[in-house]
């Protein structure tokens, strides 16, 4: 068909009942501006509210509009990742369903696409109505991911972001399974460049990220990016097996010279012997995280099942 679309935009949608048609009316208005032919993509995370349904109102009333449905919650990078696998557009713009990206900050991004940045993502500048936990953790998270990943990962961006079909079909071939996708972005390379925005409240509902979520995304981008962690056990060894030496002297010169009572006692055995214990355990989980990876790999699941898509084939 002729209207094959110049932009797509990709929502994850996880019980936003709320927020969708609101999103769909700011998309409409800001997509339209641009005069040219565009989709919006709405991947149903597993929704437990009205979400599905309303996806297939709004599809039903504009055909513009696509739907991917889940067959379970699968999470929130899996839901992009189907986003991206479908979407056709010359350019493809990542976008939260619930408001806290502005939809109009999509026309800056598309202008620098223009001047031919093949990344456009969104800075943060500001976040409001958010806990001083969650922009604390945050604010930490992107400066950890920053110091230690042997990638270039912009600070203070989230996924949303215009990226470029040639892009787009470097990411699609990168079937990782534990996906952080703002570190794929950077990884692929391409000529990448930032514009900056206020994070908004979310429209209506509830964040979709506890602190358990949020850790196990933490360690998704570092197992994805770094291996600081598994020569931490290496740095370790270093540092306590010099230490010892020096007190392995130290205790020597004191038993033959200080005729002291120092080191009778089983306390500091036992102290020694927990450290020791302690820091391998600690070891071993670094290794686990990383094996549990590597085995969730190796097992060649698919990434996310879909139920139903609605809206690609007449193309
Ligand atoms: N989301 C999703 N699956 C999930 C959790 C979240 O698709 O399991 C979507 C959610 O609907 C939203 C986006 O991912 O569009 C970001 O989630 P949320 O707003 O809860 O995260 P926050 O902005 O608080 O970091
Ligand atoms: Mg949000």
């Amino acid at each position: 068909m002729s209207d094959h679309p110049r932009f797509s935009i990709i929502a994850p949608v996880f019980n936003e009942e709320g927020n969708l048609p609101e999103l769909y009316r700011r998309i409409k208005e800001t997509m339209d501006a641009t005069g040219e032919p565009w989709e919006l993509v709405l991947v149903n995370d597993g929704s437990r509210d009205r979400s599905a349904e309303i996806m297939h109102e709004l599809h039903a009333a504009d055909a513009r509009v696509k739907i991917i449905e889940f067959a379970k919650n699968f999470g929130h990078q899996l839901a992009v990742t189907a986003g991206l696998d479908y979407a056709r557009g010359d350019a493809v713009v990542i976008i939260d369903a619930d408001l806290q990206d502005p939809p109009s900050l999509i026309l800056d991004m598309i202008e620098k696409w223009k001047e031919g940045f093949e990344v456009v993502y969104a800075v943060r500048a500001q976040r409001k109505g958010e806990t001083w936990f969650k922009e604390f953790t945050a604010k930490l998270f992107y400066r950890i991911i920053y110091r230690i990943t042997d990638i270039d990962i912009p600070l203070d961006t989230g996924d949303f972001r215009l990226i470029d079909r040639r892009a787009v079909d470097t990411l699609t071939t990168m079937r990782e399974r534990n996906r952080f996708i703002r570190g794929m972005t950077s990884w692929i390379g391409f000529r990448q460049t930032g514009v900056e925005y206020v994070r908004e409240e979310r429209f209506a509902g509830e964040t979709h990220y506890p602190f358990r979520k949020m850790f196990k995304f933490a360690l998704d981008a570092i197992t994805g990016f770094s291996y600081l962690p598994l020569q931490f056990a290496m740095y370790a060894g270093f540092a306590i097996a010099g230490l010892s030496a020096v007190a392995a002297l130290a205790v020597i010169y004191a038993r033959l010279f200080l005729a002291s009572q120092a080191f009778f006692g089983q306390a500091t055995t036992l102290v020694a012997v927990l450290f020791l214990g302690g820091i391998q355990l600690i070891t071993l989980g670094i290794i686990g995280e990383y094996l549990g990876r590597i085995y969730d790999e190796v097992k060649h699941r698919p990434l996310y099942v879909v139920r139903e898509a609605r809206g690609f084939d007449e193309g």
